[in-house]
C-alpha cells in the first residue's frame, strides 16, 4: 500500500498487488523481487501491506506477529474474506497497536 502520511492519518492511495510465494491460504510471504521493485518505483510513501485471512476474522495473528517483526513503523492491513471486515495495524518495537487509515 502506498500513499502519504498526514498528520497522524496514512492515506492509501494506491495498492500493488503481489504473487504469495508460500501459494497458500493460510500463511503469506510477498515475493522480495516484487517488493523491492515497488519500494523502488512508489512514487509515494509504501506505507505497508495487505493480506486476507480467508476463513478467520481481521484480528492480528502470532503468524502476523512474527513476519511483520522487521517492518517497525509500516501498517498492516488484514481482510477477512469470512465477514468482510478489514483491520489495520501498526508494528511497534514491541508490539502492534490498531491503526485508522484512509483508502483515498
Ligand atoms: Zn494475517
Amino acid at each position: 500500500m502506498v500513499g502519504k502520511v498526514e498528520g497522524e492519518l496514512r492515506a492509501v492511495a494506491k495498492v500493488h498487488h503481489t504473487k504469495n510465494m508460500h501459494e497458500s491460504s493460510s500463511s503469506y510471504q510477498i515475493d522480495p523481487i516484487e517488493q523491492v521493485r515497488v519500494f523502488e518505483e512508489a512514487e509515494l510513501d509504501v506505507l505497508g501491506f495487505y493480506h486476507s485471512h480467508p476463513f478467520w476474522d481481521s484480528l492480528w495473528s502470532k503468524a502476523d506477529d512474527e513476519t511483520s517483526k522487521l517492518w517497525i513503523g509500516y501498517v498492516f492491513l488484514i481482510i477477512s474474506l469470512k465477514t468482510g471486515a478489514t483491520n489495520a495495524y501498526i508494528r511497534k518495537q514491541d508490539g502492534v497497536e490498531k491503526e485508522d487509515i484512509a483508502i483515498l
